[in-house]
């Protein structure tokens, strides 16, 4: 965490900034509308600086960096894929590492940000719970990972962020302190949709039921990875804690608060979970909560020899899904030729979709996250 006692802009709800900025405008005998000039440079112009915004008076520029910081991640490396998947490792303000993913399609530019560096939740399939965990993120931290990473965008000819998934690093709802407020400000403060944000957990119950109260649409993606308590346990340790009946009644408030939409992650990995005597449990558990299911073939990682399932096996669970009644989807990992799938990225998406049918739909989240 930062040494620097300035507050970060970036870390507020527009509310909150609102009402901090006021009050520093009228201490120092300002007219309101600076608060107004503030806000349009931080959400419109993404300034990255104090200095930047040259429509306030000198002075006021350099008595508002005075009073506050605008903590934007650093660019530590950038990795283009031959796909066009982009890695940024960002360098946070002590030093901490974090990624983020931009994965373009013909239709969308999906950003995929981490809401922790590391992560606690040691999920036997995934490299980053193998890394441990190193600190929660702030807010302004993760907002600043898509503040930078848009701003790239827009220089390197990438366009405008359609879409953002919280399935980079860390498990957001064991960060819910910066993750709820990280929500607001970019649904509020950057207009980014509810519907165009999803939320992924391994199954954190509380924040399921947070995230169910609140009035916007977010979307939830749920790493279910195995329909049975017994087998998720070896593959979700949150499982012993949170285990499958309570979690599906936290996902039927998801489902019942209403144009809220779940996602079951489902990583397919050779002689685990692969087994065609688990679809029928899987089918019913989506059918309950109508979750649309992304079966992921399993990116290896290197503390493990499991393989992936094989093709034929994957579109046998998507044929007998859809024949269920259930919408599917397998997708391919995108960026791996930069690694772009590592950690939580390598245990949950960054993938292209591939629709059951065999209809090229290349989204790497579903296609009815439109
Ligand atoms: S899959 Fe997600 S929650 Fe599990 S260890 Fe990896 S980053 Fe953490």
């Amino acid at each position: 965490m930062s040494s620097d006692a300035r507050p970060d802009l970036l870390s507020m709800t527009p509310t909150d900034l609102r009402g901090a900025l006021a009050a520093h405008f009228s201490g120092r005998g300002q007219p309101r509308y600076r608060t107004g000039q503030v806000e349009r440079w931080l959400y419109e112009r993404l300034a990255a600086s104090t200095d930047e915004m040259t429509d306030l008076p000198e002075a006021e520029r350099t008595a508002l960096g005075r009073a506050f910081r605008i903590a934007e991640p650093v660019a530590q490396t950038v990795q283009r894929s031959a796909d066009g998947t982009v890695k940024h490792l960002w360098r946070l303000e002590d030093g901490a590492l974090v990624e983020s993913v931009l994965i373009p399609t013909s239709r969308r530019l999906t950003l995929c940000i981490s809401s922790q560096a590391g992560c606690a939740m040691g999920c036997t399939f995934c490299a980053t719970g193998w890394g441990g965990f190193d600190r929660q993120l702030t807010a302004g931290e993760i907002v600043g990972q898509y503040r930078a990473s848009r701003r790239w965008a827009d220089e390197n000819g990438y366009g405008a962020i359609s879409n953002i998934v919280y399935m980079g690093m860390g498990e957001p709802l064991a960060n819910r302190k910066a993750v709820m407020p990280s929500l607001t400000i970019l649904n509020e403060g950057y207009e980014v949709g509810a519907r165009r944000i999803t939320v992924s957990t391994v199954g954190v119950v509380p924040g399921i039921l947070e995230l169910a109260a609140r009035p916007e649409q977010f979307r939830l993606a749920l790493s279910l990875h195995a329909p049975e308590t017994e087998l998720r346990r070896q593959l979700v340790p949150l499982e012993k804690r949170h285990a499958l009946p309570e979690l599906m009644e936290a996902l039927e408030a998801f489902d019942a608060a209403g144009g809220k939409r779940i996602t079951f992650e489902y990583t397919m990995i050779r002689g685990v979970n692969d087994d065609p005597a688990l679809i029928a449990r899987l089918a019913e558990l989506a059918r309950r909560v109508q979750a649309f299911v992304n079966l992921i073939p399993f990116n290896p990682i290197p503390y493990r020899d499991w393989r992936p399932s094989t093709p034929e096996r994957i579109a046998h669970f998507a044929r007998e899904l859809e024949e269920m009644g259930v919408s599917v989807a397998v997708r391919e990992t995108r960026g791996r030729d930069i690694d772009a799938a590592c950690g939580q990225l390598r245990g949950h998406t960054l993938v292209q979709v591939a629709r059951a049918s065999g209809d090229p739909a290349p989204d790497p989240v579903p296609a009815d996250f439109a």
